[in-house]
């Protein structure tokens, strides 16, 4: 877990994660600036490993980092050290708005560098890639705010993990997830603490009304992310004793660079 944060953090970085398997690293979102590089470190990834990222929408807190890292990339490159190439994965609005970024924002000397080093790859709803050997089935998550794509993907032993980006697990894309056994979801604050947060007003959801749901969906792993972060040091211990309220399977209530193994 790189950053567990929500659009606005003040004691973490925005959320994003980097999935290993295979022996290959596929980042999910990059979170908004270039405390993307800081935060890898702390997460104990190296830059020059990350070959594929994979970006869920196209808000500021998911896709900023993302220019960070493809300009690393470039530099990387234009140092003569051999870095492989970046392949960048979002809808068309995602890749839409990385060229434009990415040319308006970067040296025309850089931006020439970056058909040369970095490929976008458009994802269509309901589609499916194969990622360092892994299916990836990508959905569309039913964001009421933004187009947002999520993913199911099956690892060797069977074992299917889904992720939705920001949005939570709502009746909505309750389908999109069955047969799964880990779930990575936003959960912006607890239910009770939702007039201080005012989570719904922000087309967020709390932890209780995902636990309900992830109950419903008979997942064994629950872990929640793009998160209030008032109260870091005992968040665990707040969210937990929320969602073993509704749902019986495992929490995960993870910390910046925190290591999760299923
Ligand atoms: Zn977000």
């Amino acid at each position: 877990m790189i950053g567990t944060g929500s659009a606005f953090p003040r004691h973490s970085y925005n959320s994003c994660y980097a999935i290993k398997n295979n022996g290959g690293l596929m980042l999910v979102d990059a979170g908004g600036g270039n405390g993307i590089f800081n935060a890898i470190n702390d997460s104990g990834i190296k830059f020059a490993d990350i070959h594929h990222i994979f970006i869920t929408h196209t808000h500021t807190d998911h896709i900023l980092g993302a220019v960070w890292l493809i300009r690393g990339i470039i530099n990387m490159s234009k140092d003569g050290e051999n870095c492989g190439s970046l392949h960048v994965y979002g809808n068309s609005s995602v890749c839409n708005a990385l060229r434009v970024i990415c040319q308006l924002t970067f040296l025309a000397s850089d931006y020439a560098l970056f058909t040369k080093n970095v490929e976008l790859v458009e994802i269509a709803e309901e589609s499916s890639l194969t990622i360092n050997d892994t299916l990836i089935e990508c959905f569309d998550v039913y964001s009421k705010n933004v187009a947002q794509t999520g993913f199911r993907m099956t690892f060797d032993c069977g074992e299917k993990l889904a992720c939705l980006g920001d949005e939570s697990l709502t009746e909505d894309n309750l389908k999109k997830i069955k047969g799964c056994d880990t779930l990575i979801c936003g959960a912006f604050c607890r239910y009770e603490d939702k007039e201080i947060y005012k989570p719904y007003e922000k087309h967020h959801h709390t932890v209780r009304d995902v636990a309900i749901l992830a109950e419903k969906a008979k997942v064994k792993n629950l872990v929640l992310v793009h998160s209030e972060d008032d109260n870091l040091e005992n968040r665990q211990e707040l969210y937990r004793a929320e969602a073993s309220k509704y749902y019986s399977g495992n929490v995960f209530i993870p910390v910046d660079g925190g290591r999760l193994v299923f």
